[in-house]
């Protein structure tokens, strides 16, 4: 009998983030599958589980899917963990995802945080409708990009690195006009922070000094109607 791929949700900060059932099957699977295994490592020392790493990053995860369904198919359990947050949302897990369905392989997801959800329900913008992009385009396929979202009616949600975040905010000004937006900023952790502001504002606070950390850049979609 084929084994079960879990698919399982990890801290984005806060250790203390994670839920039973995951700290359970973590501890019971017969190998875990992790984006980096220094920080996995580190949460399951901090819960005290002992398990067998296997790495499974964005550069040898081509190598690694038939060798994982492999495993899966002579009946081991498996569960596939992110860097931080729930595997396949803007990172490789997502390939091993499909090729486990292919196969027939029964996946389970074992949920948990996610930093696009954590951002959203925190933010105060609409959360009925929201789409989220992961990160932009860089270069090639970034204009059209932000030209199809800028007529959106809900909340649009997207992954930002601090070195980017301001030439971002830049081009949404530029495209979209001078829209709400809101920076949610190393969610969970120490210096948690949610910056709310119209675009051009938030670009003048930014003038004052460079954004460090992780961020969650949220842009209020053509129904939003302005806090009163
Ligand atoms: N799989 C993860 C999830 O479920 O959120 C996301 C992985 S993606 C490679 C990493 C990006 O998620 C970061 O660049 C940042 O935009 C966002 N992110 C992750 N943790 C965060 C946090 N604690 N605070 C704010 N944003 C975070």
């Amino acid at each position: 009998m084929a084994g079960t791929l879990y698919i399982v949700s990890t801290p984005i900060g806060n250790l203390e983030d994670i839920t039973l059932r995951a700290l359970r099957v973590l501890g019971e699977v017969d190998c875990i599958c992790a984006e980096d295994t220094r920080t996995t490592r580190k949460l399951l020392a901090h819960y005290h589980i002992r398990n067998r790493l296997v790495s499974c990053h964005a550069y040898n995860i081509k190598q690694r899917i038939p060798q994982i369904i492999s495993r899966l198919q002579q009946g081991e359990r498996v569960a596939l963990v992110s860097e931080a947050g729930t595997p396949g949302i803007s990172d490789p897990g997502h390939a091993l995802v499909m090729a486990a369905v292919r196969e027939g392989i029964a996946v389970v997801p074992i949920p948990g945080p996610s930093a696009v959800i954590a951002a959203l329900v925190a933010s105060g913008l609409p959360t009925n409708r929201f789409v989220f992009e992961g990160f932009l385009p860089r270069k090639k396929g970034r204009q059209t990009k932000l030209l199809q979202l800028k007529d959106e009616p809900g909340t649009i949600v997207l992954y930002e690195s601090p070195q980017r975040v301001r030439k971002t905010i830049e081009d949404i000004v530029n495209i979209f006009g001078n829209r709400y937006i809101v920076l949610a900023r190393e969610l969970t952790k120490r210096f948690e922070e949610f910056i709310r502001g119209y675009a051009s504002d938030i670009l003048q606070l930014l003038d004052e000094g460079e954004m460090k950390g992780e961020i969650v850049l949220l842009i209020a979609g053509t129904q939003f109607k302005p806090f009163t």
